[in-house]
Formats: C-alpha cells, sequence, structure tokens
C-alpha cells in the first residue's frame, strides 16, 4: 500500500462513529465524544462528516439517506482493484495503521485514516496514478464529497492522460482449437504429476493418491457414444480434492492439448482454483493462457454501458459510482464486477443504484458493431478460454455452453468436465432448464426488442438500432425486424404490476397475468396472504376466463417469435452468402446477433409449450403451477412456472451424454446418505451403463475435533428464549459463531433483540438480510475478526470457508425441513415421501456441519437449538462425531470450557490466520 511522502496534517472534518453500543463524534479539533442520535442526525445533516460505509451507519443510526465523506470510496478511488475488509480493523491493516483499541477511539481513527490516505495521493510511488487527475475533474462536477480534497492534492499532468479504453488491452484473434488427441492416462504419471503439484516433501496423502487416480479414469477414451466416462466421488474435507482432480486433468490437457472445464458453484471455490492452478503453471504468462476463469456474461463490465454512464447516461450518486468503476476497469485484472477484483462492498455504498446497468445483462451487445468490442471484457474472457487448458467456470455457464454445444451454437462445447460441489448440481439444473413466464421476464423481452420506454439510464437500444445495417441491406429482415418490433407491444410494458393491482391490465400478456393474480389470491390457503410473503397455486382446474387469457397471450407470444424466427433465418442466410460488406468483425456481429436471436426464441418456444398444455391433462415430466412474488406485502413479479420433476433428465441430455469424460465430486455428494442419493441427485440413473463410484473418508479427527450438541430446552416459537440462547452461545464462545436460519423472519427478529448486548460486549455481530452488505464481504468480515459472529440463511450453509479460529461455532435454530411449495410437495411424492425430506435435510446438515472443520487443527461444536430433532438424521454428520442431547446450560459450560482449552492450547481468540485475500461476493 502506498505509503504517505511525509506526516499528515489533520483534516478540517469532523467524524462520525456509530454502531450497536454507541456513538461517538470527533471533533476537527481531535476530540472524541458520546452522542445521542439526534445530535448526530442534526450534526450529519449540517456538515460533512468522515465516516465508513454510510449505508451501514445509516441503519445504525435510523437515519437511511446518511450520506457524507466515506472513506470507502476514498478507498475505492485511491486504490481501485485492491482488497480491504470494510471495517475500521480492515482499513488499519491495509493502511498498515494501528487499528483503534476501543469503539470511542474510530472517529478519531477515522480523521487519521482519510488523511492517511489522501497523503498517498501524493507519494512518489502510486501505482494507480494513471487516471486519477481526469477522473477527480470530473468527479469535481459531480460534486463527490472527496472531490475538493482530492483536486487539491493532484497535480495536473503534464501530458493529457489517456482515456480508460485505450489503456486497455486488445484480445488477439485465433484459430479454432482442433479436437483432443486421443491419449491413454497412465496411473504412475498421474501420481508424478499428483507429486509435483504438491511439492516436494509435502505430506503422503493416501486418500488423495486413491482420488486422483481415480479421477484419471474419466480421462480414457470413450467407448461408447452418448456415455461418457463417468465417475462420482465423495471426497471428505481435507483429502485434498482440488489437486487431487488438478493433477490427471493437467496431465490430460498437456497430453492431449484439450481442455478440461472445472464447474464450481461458490466464488470461495473458483478462489480457490485460481490459486491452486498457479502450481500447474508457476510462469505467470503461461498461467494467464493457460487457465482461464469464465463466468456469466452479466458479470463483466460492458464498456459501451460505461462510456454511455460516463457520458451523461447516469446522473446524481449512480455517475459518482460510473467513476469509481471506470477507476477500477483499468486496474481489474477481469473487468468481473461481481466476485471479481470490483469490491462488493462498492455498489451497496451507492444503494445499488446502477452497478446492474454497468454490465450487459439483458444480452444487448452489439458485437463488432461496439467501439470497445476488441477491448471488450467479455469477448477477451470467452477468447480466451476458447484455447485454454483449465477452464473454471460454474455450473449455470457450464450447462448453457453445453446446451448451445447439442444445438451447434458454441464450437467449443466442454467435453472433458470436472463438477466440484457436485451437490449444488441438482439446484443449479433446477433453475437453468426451468421455465418461467413473468412479468418481469416479459417486459425484458419487449425492451430487448423495442427499447427502453423511458430513456432514464443507459444506452439501452432496441433490435432495429443494433441491426440497421442488416434492415438497409437485406428487405427481409427489416421486415422481419419491423414485425418483431410490432408484435413486442403486446408484452407487458413499465406500470404493469401497479395497472395489474388496479385490474386493468394492457394487452394479452397483461390480461393473461391479471386471471394468475386473480387466481393465485381466490385459492389461497395459506397463512402468507397476511404476512405478505409469495403466494402460489398449482396450474390445474382452469376455467373460462383464464382459458380465454391463455389463447390471447399465446397468440401474441406467436406473433412475435414468428418474425423472430424469421430473423434468425435471414442472418443465418446472410453469413453463409458472405456479401462483401461483411468482414471479420460484421461476421461475428451477425453471430453474436444469433445466438442472441435463438435465445429469446427458445424462451418464447418455451412459454408457447407451457401455455398449450393449460386446460389439458399434466405432463407428468413437469411441475406446474402460479405464482405471486411478494415480499413484505410488496408485489415484485406475476407468473406461471414449469420445472422439470427431475431436471437431470435435461443434463442428462445436453450436459452428459455429449461428454467423454465426466466426473461429479463433492465432500457431500451422498448427501450424508447413500449412493442412490449420489446417482439421482446427478442423473447417473438416465445413464444405460452404470458408473464409477468413489469414496474416500476425511481424514479429520471429527471424534477430537467436533461434538455435535441437541440443545432440549428451547421450546419451539418461543422468540425470546430462541434470541437468549443466541446470546449467550456467542458470548460463551466470545464470538466466532456462524448462527444458521431456515428464516428470514426469525433470523431479523432475533438479530434486533441480540445485536446492541453482543456490541456492549464487544462481539460484533453482522446478519445477512440486515445489514446493507453483500454476503462475499459480511463472510470476509467475519473471516477477519475471531470476535465477530454472522447469522445468514441458506447462502452461508455452505458458502463458507472459514479455516481458523475465526469460526468455531455454529448454531442451527432448527431442522432445515424443506418448504413445502408446490415444487417439494411433487418431488416428495415421487422421491418415496418422508424419505426423501430426510435426504435433504442430511444433506443440508452435512453441508453446515462441513463448515466447522476446515483444517487439521480446527475445533468446534455443532449446536441444534431444537429438542425435537430426530435420532434418524444423526448419520447426517461423519462417522465418529459425539452427538449429545443436553440443556443450554451444559451446552454453555462445555463451549466456555472449550473457548478456555483453545486460548490454554495457545490458539489466542484473537488469534488471525489471516485471510482470503480476493474480494468476494454473494454466492
Ligand atoms: S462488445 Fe458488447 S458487451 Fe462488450 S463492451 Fe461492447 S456492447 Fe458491451
Amino acid at each position: 500500500m502506498t505509503q504517505p511522502a511525509s506526516p499528515t496534517p489533520a483534516l478540517p472534518y469532523p467524524a462520525l462513529h456509530a454502531s450497536h453500543s454507541g456513538i461517538w463524534l470527533c471533533g476537527s479539533d481531535g476530540v472524541s465524544r458520546a452522542i445521542g442520535k439526534g445530535e448526530a442526525i442534526g450534526c450529519v445533516a449540517e456538515t460533512p462528516h468522515i465516516l465508513l460505509n454510510a449505508p451501514l451507519m445509516g441503519q445504525r443510526l435510523g437515519y437511511p439517506d446518511l450520506s457524507g465523506l466515506d472513506l470507502l470510496e476514498l478507498f475505492a478511488f485511491i486504490h481501485p482493484a485492491q482488497f480491504v475488509v470494510p471495517t475500521p480493523v480492515g482499513l488499519a491493516k491495509v493502511l498498515g495503521l494501528e487499528p483503534p483499541e476501543r469503539e470511542a477511539d474510530i472517529a478519531a481513527f477515522y480523521r487519521l485514516a482519510a488523511s492517511h490516505l489522501l497523503a498517498g495521493l501524493q507519494a512518489g510511488h502510486w501505482p494507480e496514478r494513471e487516471g486519477a487527475w481526469s477522473s477527480a475533474q470530473a468527479l469535481y462536477r459531480l460534486r463527490w464529497p472527496w472531490a475538493g480534497e482530492v483536486s487539491k492534492r493532484l497535480k495536473k499532468p503534464d501530458e493529457k492522460e489517456r482515456w480508460l479504453f485505450s489503456k486497455l488491452e486488445e484480445w488477439e484473434e485465433e484459430t479454432p482449437r482442433p479436437a483432443p488427441r486421443t491419449v491413454t492416462m497412465d496411473e504412475n504419471a498421474t501420481l508424478a504429476q499428483l507429486g509435483k503439484l504438491t511439492g516436494e516433501g509435502s505430506e503422503e496423502r493416501a486418500g488423495q493418491k486413491r482420488y486422483a487416480a481415480a479421477v484419471s479414469g474419466i480421462f480414457s477414451p470413450r467407448r461408447v457414444k452418448g456415455t461418457p466416462n463417468m465417475l462420482l466421488a465423495e471426497a471428505g474435507t481435507g483429502i485434498g480434492k482440488t489437486l487431487g482432480y488438478l493433477a490427471p486433468a493437467s496431465l490430460w490437457s498437456a497430453k492431449a492439448e484439450g481442455a478440461v472445464w472445472i464447474s464450481t458453484f461458490t466464488k470461495a471455490l473458483q478462489r480457490q482454483l485460481d490459486r491452486e492452478t498457479r502450481r500447474i503453471y508457476p510462469d505467470e504468462e503461461t498461467f494467464r493462457k493457460k487457465v482461464v476463469v469464465r463466468k456469466g456474461r452479466e458479470n463483466y463490465l460492458c464498456l459501451l454501458n460505461l462510456e454511455d454512464a460516463l457520458q451523461g447516461g447516469f446522473t446524481g450518486r449512480a455517475a459518482i459510482l460510473a467513476h469509481l468503476v471506470a477507476r477500477w476497469a483499468v486496474y481489474s485484472k477481469d473487468g468481473d464486477m461481481i466476485g471479481g477484483d470490483l469490491p462488493g462492498w462498492l455498489p451497496t455504498l451507492f444503494r445499488r443504484n446502477g452497478a446492474t446497468a454497468l454490465t450487459d445483462r439483458r444480452g444487448e451487445c452489439v458485437y463488432a458493431g461496439c467501439p470497445h468490442y476488441r477491448k471488450c471484457f467479455i469477448e477477451k474472457s470467452a477468447r480466451a478460454s476458447q484455447q485454454a487448458d483449465i477452464v473454471i467456470a460454474n455450473h449455470a455457464l457450464v450447462m448453457v455452453n453445453a446446451a448451445r454445444g447439442t444445438l451447434g451454437r458454441e464450437q467449443n462445447a466442454p467435453t472433458r468436465l470436472i463438477f466440484d460441489e457436485g451437490h449444488h448440481l441438482f439446484d443449479a439444473a433446477d433453475s437453468m432448464f426451468a421455465t418461467r413466464l413473468s412479468g418481469q421476464e416479459a417486459i425484458e423481452i419487449r425492451r430487448w426488442v423495442i427499447g427502453p420506454e423511458s430513456r432514464n439510464r443507459g444506452r439501452r437500444r432496441g433490435l432495429a438500432a443494433r441491426l440497421a445495417d442488416l434492415a438497409s441491406y437485406d428487405d427481409e429482415g427489416g421486415r422481419a425486424i419491423e414485425s418483431a418490433r410490432h408484435a413486442a407491444e403486446a408484452m407487458p410494458g413499465d406500470g404493469w404490476l401497479q395497472r395489474l393491482a388496479e385490474s386493468e391490465p394492457s394487452g394479452p400478456i397483461e390480461a393473461l397475468l391479471g386471471e394468475v393474480r386473480h387466481v393465485v389470491f381466490a385459492r389461497d390457503e395459506s397463512q402468507s396472504a397476511d404476512a405478505g410473503y409469495g403466494l402460489e397455486t398449482e396450474l390445474t382446474a382452469i376455467e373460462g376466463p383464464m382459458i380465454d387469457a391463455v389463447a390471447g397471450a399465446a397468440g401474441a407470444i406467436d406473433a412475435l417469435l414468428k418474425p423472430l424466427v424469421r430473423l434468425g433465418k435471414r442472418i443465418e442466410h446472410l453469413i453463409e452468402e458472405s456479401p462483401d460488406w461483411m468482414d471479420g468483425p460484421a461476421r461475428a456481429r451477425m453471430e453474436g446477433a444469433l445466438s442472441s436471436l435463438g435465445w429469446r426464441c427458445d424462451t418464447l418456444s418455451g412459454w408457447l409449450a407451457l401455455l398449450s398444455r393449460i386446460g389439458g391433462p399434466a405432463d407428468p415430466d413437469f411441475v406446474d403451477w402460479m405464482m405471486i412474488e411478494r415480499f413484505e406485502g410488496r408485489e415484485y413479479d406475476i407468473g406461471i412456472c414449469r420445472h422439470w420433476l427431475d431436471p437431470t433428465i435435461p443434463v442428462t441430455e445436453v450436459v452428459t451424454k455429449p461428454a467423454h469424460g465426466l466426473m461429479i465430486t463433492s465432500a457431500t455428494l451422498k448427501g450424508g446418505g447413500d449412493w442412490e442419493t449420489a446417482r439421482a441427485r446427478s442423473g447417473a440413473v438416465h445413464l444405460n451403463q452404470a458408473v464409477q463410484e468413489f469414496e474416500v473418508p476425511s481424514p479429520f479427527n471429527y471424534a477430537k475435533q467436533a461434538k455435535v450438541i441437541i440443545v432440549t430446552d428451547i421450546k419451539r416459537g418461543d422468540m425470546a428464549a430462541l434470541a437468549g440462547a443466541y446470546a449467550r452461545l456467542i458470548e460463551a464462545s466470545g464470538g466466532g459463531t456462524l448462527g444458521l436460519f431456515t428464516a428470514i423472519r426469525r433470523l431479523r427478529t432475533v438479530y434486533a433483540r441480540i445485536a446492541d448486548r453482543m456490541a456492549q460486549n464487544g462481539l460484533p455481530i453482522y446478519a445477512q438480510h440486515v445489514d446493507p452488505i453483500d454476503t462475499g464481504t459480511l463472510v470476509d468480515i467475519f473471516r477477519d475478526d475471531p470476535k465477530a459472529s454472522l447469522l445468514g440463511t441458506d447462502a452461508l450453509r455452505d458458502g463458507v470457508d472459514v479455516p481458523g479460529n475465526s469460526l468455531r461455532l455454529v448454531v442451527m435454530e432448527s431442522v432445515p425441513w424443506p418448504r413445502p411449495n408446490i415444487l417439494h410437495k411433487a418431488r416428495r411424492l415421487a422421491g418415496g415421501g418422508s424419505a426423501y425430506d430426510d435426504r435433504i435435510i442430511r444433506a443440508r446438515l452435512a453441508q453446515a456441519f462441513g463448515r466447522i472443520i476446515r483444517r487439521a487443527d480446527d475445533h468446534g461444536h455443532f449446536i441444534i437449538l431444537s429438542s425435537a430433532f430426530p435420532s434418524r438424521l444423526l448419520s447426517a454428520f461423519p462417522d465418529g462425531t459425539p452427538v449429545e442431547r443436553m440443556p443450554l446450560d451444559r451446552a454453555l459450560a462445555e463451549i466456555k470450557e472449550a473457548k478456555s482449552k483453545t486460548v490454554q492450547y495457545g490458539l489466542s481468540p484473537d488469534t488471525s490466520f489471516g485471510h482470503d485475500s480476493a474480494q468476494g461476493s454473494s454466492i
């Protein structure tokens, strides 16, 4: 981090810090004092104050509009693309300052940190200097609170600074990679490669060797078309799974000159793979060529959207964010805005205002028609992955690519695949292959075809503008665009939810959604109507008005689909014909347009198939229902959903059967159950021949390292007792607690009851769904502070990888029963009733338990605050794990004792085990 050139003069601004334990103000004279909420709000309304994370502090103050001189914004300007845990201690660490010891000292620390950061602007060595002056000028015009202080410290460069877009590297066109060679794998060579990766003198791990040998089998030549070499492998935590499969994968890719795709579910594992693959290619340049992290396009910054935002497309705070993102873009490794090196906390500082409009979420890319096409982050990543040996991706993207390959839309569809965190494959497939005809989805298609109704943000343009050159060259194509534009007017437009609430739908799709809304409310028998949460009802016994509405909607969808299909054919024809004007970039643009057209046509066809079955017999392969998506009484979306009863059927067709070699692996592949679960959840049951199965247990000594306690005296539904139990457990453990909830409402209630008490005891507590902080950053904060505790729901159950002392206690409020929604009920019926439920719960317990012991020297307790915990579910925990039922007081005594032993063994609760320096995001 940049060090200031000289001692830093104090700034003339006061600073404010607010937490659950109090509010402190440090005046410009440097004197700190505790103040009340009313006074604090009065002060910040009058004078800009230095603070840290305005939305979070605003929440603590009960003043959501709080703004001021936010240190995190200043950090993002001065050190773009650098990691910092957004807390006073995190900032102190990264700036090399002494962290404040008491909360009362934090406001004064903010003033010091601000001076230190600003002094860095005048330091001799400041790697991110380029572009800062121009950016500061623009931010000054936008009245960014820090702009004055920043500008007066920056010297105008002698030469005009290069514009952001000229600084980015261009990608190179390369010839497509030929099909991989046929090679045979040798076990000794695999083990030798494993030895090379683990390093000389590293501990011999028999389980890891057996695992690597088993994985190498998937790379053997395929014997029968449509039947890949498939392996299901459960590898307990700690066996060294990633190197275990990277060894055969890297060996095969070197010998065969082909790519292996490794698919993960969580960002934490992607980051781990990014690190571990460096062992295969120690040379940085080779590594960058051979290993590519590939994500969905909606993750990356779209430079054209950014340019539009910088040139007046965004106003107010959103425009300030755009300039900070532009600073980051120059220094970013790959332009990944979600889970890459853009700090996860940055968009939340701007109340998420504008960040998504900077990505290409809606497929409006104009490809070679874009002036930044040759520098585009998305194109760069897609091209790099075509040449890479190891592609690190996620389950959804692998499925999309495989599906496109099946349809001939993707040249480099993956054929050697490793699905790590394979227990998530079923759920990823469930959302990937679902159909949803809803207002939000339909309005997106309308905007994609016509363009936005009001030009309030972004450069978004309709199909006619994006394909203007095609229309001028090809009359038939032009007519198809015009027909599509006309037909898209039947889709819902702005204000559709309001119109539906007032029973005044406009157009045939809104009319159908109005009927759906009416039927769902009429049939609701749950208590959710009053609670204000989502509602749903089966798509059955449909009568008169709805049948009419369905016919009208189907006609409108068909009227849109037909010209889009015609347009696709014209583009295909043009590509084949290759007229004089169609140079390489124009061809790429046409191919891009064809790909996004294909995607929209698939959606519209899916909607038609869904509507065509309404009123007829049910298709046993699917589960259909109508829904109103609501949160706290507010409606967000209305529509009809269709999911596969078994989503592994399409996975088998589009991913598994075309593959040559495929492994699905996880520490909890059997979900705490048996191989039958693994076969069913992976789709192996749909193959004609049996797949290989392999299992290696964890080397950890769970009998010594962990204990499960079922607390017997917390009455179900007694919120005061539940909150009290959480508070006492966190106190007994001295923080380091991950609290898992099955309902957001209960999480919020517990948090509201205990947050002040915990903060006053010096045990900060953070919560998903409460704190205005993204999940990845919450986990970073938790990991960084052994006294902190974190409360959350599903995403934290297996998205948290916190080895060491920061996580020593997991507390589950109740048995994680599945939500009895329509989809679940259908699968339960097909899957063996309560045995199906038990499999799901065991899997969830196994995942949650897996958070505690991440290393051989970890110790921890897993507490379930539910006396009704059924003994039949205990098999979810690893063999040998001690389990005991006891009242809360005894549990507290055990945890206190464990804490004292931890200190005695030299693992002070304040010990920092270091942190994963990559910025995370929600999982
Ligand atoms: S090529 Fe497409 S995604 Fe890339 S910057 Fe241009 S418009 Fe955005």
